[in-house]
């Protein structure tokens, strides 16, 4: 037997790295396992997120924006450029070196704070123990206290569009692309999708977005699911909804995709397809006999409200346990636990967890919808300012979008925060903020806001809710 420590993470995306950072500065004697191994075959920390997830994914969202303002907007600003070009190796380039300098950053924090990193595939044995087996076949077993299992997800495949080389790929594939498809088809209106599917429409790609389900976004508050629509087709996104892939053929170097909508039986055919129709909790290989750690039916590792698995002392966090599938989701769980491990009695507030859409303009969300509040029975009153009401969003030539403010209207509770507009992913921060405060929309209506930002249109939403925003003639009168 090898070393024995107090904690043993196996994964080191940012639910497992988190852990094991934080368990180490705890003064924990922690292991990380990790199995991920990029092209030069070196072992590589930050899992999905860093690699082929938010990371890779946001610097090609960012480039592609850019590369739109600078091609059709700068002009409106006074500023001529002359023509614009896209030079996508160096965009990919410069992705990649975002992802090696983040994924060694994290090999470097790991050494700074004592954690010991094991290279290799984990498999969790009973009493505790670890075996890790090297890209040379050879394993090595090491005993814990307390094992945390991040070991992620990955994307589903469907029978209808098996991936290929090159010609059907998922996300990881799609962020890869040595040149513009003229031709993208994109199965699945999803988060993932439409960033993706957004990246290679700016920078020319003929997309059409094939959704299975009637709704967009269905997660999203409807006011804001429906005005993400219009941007989003008004940006050239041909999203079919009521579309579901039934099928598909490769014929030389293009894809036909068979699929049904309430016409019928339809075809089309694409230089490239995209597959984003979700992702599935990972433990391939993972669990050995009588560990004690069971799986739900579809698939994820069952935990208690504190990430415990049903052997004591083993715990599991971020993609591969329920929950909303994001990186900060996964991390938080990951702090949790490592402070429970230490002794302290650590929880996590579910209901306060943001998300993001990174499209143009961004789309932000924390807590209920206000579909979501009537249907949980809350008696709701909302708050909505239009951006192009703000001043700063004139300035800044973006006056799409909104923000809508869900509250609980016997206690003026803010339940819910909505938002579709430049930076909502940056603003969505101080709503999650007073949510985990418990604020009332009166509280944020006396909270003074810099001006002039896009966050008094969060301020201005909270005074909507009882009919007082400044800038905008409001439902009614104060009484
Ligand atoms: P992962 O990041 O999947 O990491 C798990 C790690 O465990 C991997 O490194 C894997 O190699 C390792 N592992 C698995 N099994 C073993 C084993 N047996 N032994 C050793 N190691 C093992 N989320 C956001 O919050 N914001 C975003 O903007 C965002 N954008 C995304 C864009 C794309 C294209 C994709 C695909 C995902 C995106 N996500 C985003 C989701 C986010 O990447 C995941 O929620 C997050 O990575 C989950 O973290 P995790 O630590 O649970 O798992
Ligand atoms: P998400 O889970 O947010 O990544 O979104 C994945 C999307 O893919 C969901 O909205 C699904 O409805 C959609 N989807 C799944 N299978 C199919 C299919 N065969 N054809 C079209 N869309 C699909």
């Amino acid at each position: 037997m090898a070393d024995k420590f107090d904690v043993i993470v196996i994964g080191a995306g940012p639910g497992g790295y988190v852990a094991a950072i934080r368990a180490a500065q705890l003064g924990l004697k922690t292991a990380c396992v990790e199995k991920w191994v990029n092209r030069e075959g070196k072992t590589v920390h930050g899992g999905t997120c860093l690699n082929v997830g938010c990371i890779p994914s946001k610097s090609l969202l960012e480039t592609s924006h850019k590369y739109v303002e600078a091609r059709d907007e700068y002009g409106d600003l006074g500023i001529s450029i002359g023509d614009v070009s896209m030079d996508i190796e160096k965009m990919m380039a410069r992705k990649d070196k975002v992802v090696s300098q983040l994924t060694g950053g994290i090999s470097g924090l790991f050494k700074a704070n004592g954690v010991t990193s094991l290279e290799g595939a984990g498999k969790l044995l009973k009493d505790k123990q670890v075996e890790v087996t090297g890209q040379d076949g050879e394993s090595q077993t090491y005993q814990a206290d307390n094992i945390i299992i991040a070991t992620g997800s990955v994307p589903v495949e469907i029978p209808p569009a098996p991936m290929t080389e090159d010609l059907i790929v998922d996300s990881a594939g799609a962020l890869e692309f040595q040149e513009v498809p003229k031709r993208l088809g994109v199965i699945g209106a999803g988060v993932i999708g439409l960033e993706l599917g957004s990246v290679w429409r700016r920078l020319g790609s003929e997309v059409t977005m094939l959704e299975a389900l009637d709704t967009f976004l269905p997660v999203v508050d409807e006011q804001i699911s429906k005005e993400t629509y219009k941007q989003l087709t008004k940006q050239g996104l041909d999203i079919k909804l009521g579309a579901r892939v039934t099928g598909s053929e490769v014929r030389d170097s293009e894809v036909v995709v068979k699929y049904t909508d309430s016409e019928g039986e339809q075809e089309q055919t694409f230089d490239k397809l995209i597959v984003c129709v979700g992702r599935r909790p990972y433990t391939d290989s993972l669990l050995g006999d009588d560990t004690g750690v069971e799986l739900d039916e579809r698939g994820f590792i069952q935990v208690d409200d504190t990430c415990q698995t049903g052997a004591p002392g083993v715990y599991a966090i971020g993609d591969v346990v329920r929950g909303p599938m994001l990186a900060h989701k996964g991390s938080e769980e990951g702090v949790m636990v490592a402070d429970i491990i230490h002794g302290e009695k650590a929880e996590m507030n579910y209901e306060a967890i943001p998300s993001v859409i990174y499209t143009a303009p961004e789309v932000a969300w924390v807590g209920r919808s206000e579909q979501q509040a009537q249907e949980d029975g809350f008696e709701v009153k909302t708050g909505v300012f239009p951006f192009s009401a703000s001043g700063r969003a004139m300035a800044n030539n973006a006056t799409e979008g909104m923000v809508k403010v869900v509250t609980d209207a016997s206690t003026d509770r803010v339940i819910g925060v909505h938002i579709i507009g430049q930076h909502a992913g940056e603003l969505i921060a101080e709503a999650v903020i007073a949510m985990e405060f418990g604020s009332s929309a009166e509280d944020l209506a006396l909270t003074c806001f810099a001006h002039p930002t896009l966050s008094e249109a969060v301020h201005e939403a909270a005074l909507a809710v009882d009919g007082h925003a400044i800038h905008m003639a409001n439902r009614k009168k104060k009484s």
